[in-house]
């Protein structure tokens, strides 16, 4: 088998492809943090692609509930323990970093789905989950793991759940893609999207069984696979509404929490990314470290991050995101200035922003946070689409408009 280079893991591994390159690669950041479990986002994505006969099961955005809701039920149990069978006692992580952007999280000393497969029934190791998985997509919604007889405090809850949103990572070494025996997944060079084509799929579901993140679903009706497709229309600029230029998601654009940020990152040949700190993306993933990837051990190398609970017991954590949770959780609950400026640029855009500045302002506040000393200042982040146009500017500081005292006629 090949051999790639996988930065989540800073090694090299194993994957039945060489390729994985592509010019710029659809990547996000989510706040958990922020997120009220509305589903807004999740009805947005059912609303526009997934409201036909057949697609009734089908979520491919969906919000669930850890540590006990899921979907499919258990997922990311059930493969943590395939690979825990294959490999007993060696899932660990060195987490000191070797390079910046080649192995900034350590490196992981386990196998991955790809490492792990016997290499001749299976490329990838996973499972296929039950009918009856698929039917409750938001099971345990809202089920903390204990009530605390008396409240409950940072640095971890006593009593805690956290809501994890999840699309399709849009992976550089997708297992859907490497387990196709039609080779009827691609994935594209110009943007990184992950597609299944439908006239070539003939249904034999072996993506639904790799993807160790579950989102490939199986459609009774066409007898053929179907999975996220990135909304690459309005990626592509065809939403009327931005005049060609290219927009968020059905999924982030309708956030209502305001936790989503997207964009698109430059990418090398080697699968890593351009450096490029005016990217926001680039900017929390690399520069702040403050977004990690989901289950980085599975090997995908997925392209959706997130900004971790800070309420969450750790060693939980970091079997979900890998080690780097620590500093994210640091960073984020004392941002830098420019760190925090930049967390107003969610949501506040539909057209992508490819870039981001940030225009100094003066200080405004004095706060103790955590016993810290901590200087607020009003600064203001500005979002630069794929041309180079400002598209919107937001401060710290949200400006107080007063009511004019005379109502209007309404
Ligand atoms: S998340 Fe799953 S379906 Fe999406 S690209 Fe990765 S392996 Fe494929
Ligand atoms: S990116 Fe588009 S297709 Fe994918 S989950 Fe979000 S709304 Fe659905
Ligand atoms: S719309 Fe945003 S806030 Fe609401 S559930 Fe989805 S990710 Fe969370």
């Amino acid at each position: 088998m090949p051999k790639v280079h996988n930065w989540h893991l800073g090694r090299e591994m194993a994957y039945p492809y060489a390729g994985g390159q592509t010019d710029r690669q659809f990547a996000a950041v989510f706040n958990i943090n922020r997120c009220i479990g509305c589903q807004t986002c999740t009805m947005a994505c059912k609303s526009t692609w997934t409201h036909a006969p057949g697609q009734e099961l089908m979520w491919w955005n969906n919000v669930e509930t850890k540590p006990y809701g899921g979907y499919p039920d258990h997922w990311d149990v059930q493969v943590l323990e395939l690979l825990e069978k294959a490999n007993p006692g060696k899932q660990v992580w060195d987490p000191k970093p070797t390079t910046e952007r080649k192995g900034p999280y350590g490196r992981f000393e386990g196998k991955t789905v790809f490492e792990a497969a016997d290499g001749e029934t299976q490329q990838v190791l996973g499972y296929l989950p039950t009918e009856d998985a698929w039917k409750a997509p938001n099971a345990f919604e809202d089920h903390a793991t204990a009530r605390p007889a008396e409240g409950t405090s940072l640095p971890e809850h006593e009593g805690w759940f956290f809501y994890l949103q999840r699309i399709c990572n849009h992976c550089t070494y997708p297992a859907c893609l490497a387990a196709c025996p039609r080779q009827a997944i691609y994935k594209r060079p110009e943007d990184g999207i992950v597609l299944l084509d439908q006239k070539r799929c003939r249904g034999y579901r072996k993506c639904v069984e790799a993807c160790p993140y579950k989102k490939v679903m199986f459609r009774p009706t066409t007898g053929t696979s179907e999975k996220c497709i990135a909304c690459y229309p309005r990626v592509e600029g065809h939403e009327p509404l931005t005049d060609g230029l290219p927009t968020e998601t059905r999924c982030m654009s309708a956030c209502v929490g305001k936790i989503r940020l997207q964009s698109l990152v430059k990418t090398e040949p080697d699968g890593t990314w351009t450096p490029d700190p005016t990217n926001p993306i680039y900017y929390m993933v690399h520069e702040e470290k403050v977004a990690l990837p989901l289950y980085p051990q599975f090997g995908t190398q997925p392209n959706i991050y997130y900004i971790p609970p800070r309420w969450v017991p750790r060693a939980y954590l970091e079997q979900m995101f890998g080690p780097g949770v620590e500093h994210a959780i640091e960073a984020y609950m004392h941002p830098s200035r420019r760190l925090r400026a930049l967390l107003q640029l969610f949501r506040a855009s539909r057209t992508i922003a490819f870039n981001f500045e940030v225009i100094e302002g003066p200080k405004v506040a004095d706060l103790t946070v955590d016993g810290r000393k901590v200087e607020i200042f009003d600064d203001t982040v500005v979002g630069y689409d794929a041309k180079g146009d400002e598209i919107v500017r937001v401060s710290v500081q949200e400006p107080i408009h007063e009511r004019p005292t005379k109502l209007n006629s309404i």
